[in-house]
């Protein structure tokens, strides 16, 4: 636009001058017009050489203003890549940013978990503190009652070895004592003419047999239990025998064998011993047995016959009253019946009779053989 008015304004110019020329050519040479053509096409060609300037320095401007453009988009892409290059970072940093607070969170239940477990460690360590005291204590107190343990076994140890020589002081005793349990029983059987085998304990009860005689003292192959067996079954023997009086308190006015009879009928044999007590006094049975008799019998009058082990039997005699019945069984000590005077009799009295297979035996034979029996040892 620019040049176009340019153009023009040179056109007038040129139209002028035309005009001016033609209007002094007739004044003018030819030669005149040609030098101002020439100089007008000067003037021309130094416009164009302008305008192509203009151009150049147009283009240039444009050419500066591409590459500023350029560089700001470069700019401006660079930018953009720094901003998400900074945003990727920014989130890598959230993202961190969470790790950490979990790794933190994680780290502060690890923190609580490890305080509980030491808090669980110190109360264990107080634990084990009480304990070991405890322990220590109950040591102490094992030490001490070992030592008392110690003492007390070296006691039992010398009341032991005491108690060993006591007993073999007392087996010599014992032994000493079932002698003369022997020797009495030996006496009983030689002077009632009983025989020994009648009163085996093992026969009665079905067993062994064989003679019974108690075992010899001292013998090497007896040894405490047999003693004792033998003290045992002597005892049963002794049960068996009538080795108790049947009046507790009464006087002897008569004994055993020959005698002035009481009647005055000259000598005679007593076959029992007469036994003065008061009137009913109870007569009680000397061993376990069976009333073989209750009832008068002549000169005995009212009688009572027991019989006991084998082929023994006793009478009681001149009873006041009877308490027993034939066929019954009485145990020692069981009244039979009482002192009176009935039958063949001076006054209130028993007769007693002790008999061995039908021969009359001294009731005090018995007696005494049961003292010695039963007697303690020591
Ligand atoms: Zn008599």
């Amino acid at each position: 636009m620019r040049l176009n008015g340019r153009g023009r304004a040179l056109a007038g110019a040129l139209l002028l001058t035309v005009l001016v020329a033609a209007a002094t050519f007739a004044a003018t040479t030819i030669l005149g017009l040609r030098a101002e053509l020439e100089r007008l096409a000067g003037e021309r060609a130094a416009a164009v050489r302008a305008e192509a300037a203009v151009r150049r320095a147009w283009q240039s401007e444009v050419e500066a203003l591409r590459t500023e453009l350029t560089t700001a988009r470069r700019q401006r892409d660079e930018a953009r890549a720094r901003l998400a290059r900074t945003r990727a970072q920014v989130r890598e940093l959230a993202a961190e940013v969470r790790r950490l607070q979990t790794a933190l969170a994680a780290a502060e239940a690890r923190r609580k978990e490890l305080a509980g477990q030491v808090a669980v460690l110190a109360r264990d360590n107080r634990r084990l503190a009480e304990r070991m005291v405890a322990l220590r204590t109950a040591r102490d107190e094992a030490a001490r009652q070992l030592k008392g343990l110690r003492w007390r076994a070296e006691r039992a140890e010398a009341r032991a070895q005491a108690l060993e020589a006591q007993q073999k002081r007392a087996l010599a005793a014992l032994e000493t004592w079932l002698g003369r349990r022997r020797e009495a029983l030996a006496r009983l059987f030689a002077e009632t003419g009983l025989d020994p085998d009648a009163f085996d304990p093992a026969e009665a009860a079905g067993g062994r047999g064989g003679p019974w005689l108690p075992p010899r003292p001292g013998a090497a192959d007896e040894g405490l239990e047999a003693l004792l067996r033998w003290v045992v079954e002597t005892e049963d023997l002794v049960r068996r025998l009538p080795v108790a009086m049947p009046l507790i308190r009464a006087r002897l006015t008569s004994p055993f064998g020959n005698r002035r009879d009481p009647f005055g009928r000259g000598r005679g044999f007593h076959a029992g011993i007469d036994l003065a007590d008061r009137r009913g006094t109870p007569v009680r049975a000397p061993a376990a047995g069976r009333v073989r008799f209750a009832g008068r019998r002549g000169a005995y009058g009212l009688m009572v016959e027991l019989e006991h082990a084998d082929g023994l039997i006793t009478r009681f005699a001149h009873l006041g009253r009877i308490q027993v019945k034939p066929g019954q069984r009485v145990r020692r000590g069981d009244a039979i019946g009482r002192v009176g005077s009935s039958g063949r009799s001076t006054g209130p009295h028993l007769h007693y009779e002790v008999r061995v297979d039908g021969r009359p035996v001294d009731p005090f034979t018995f007696v005494e053989a049961g003292r010695d029996l039963l007697l303690p040892p020591g």
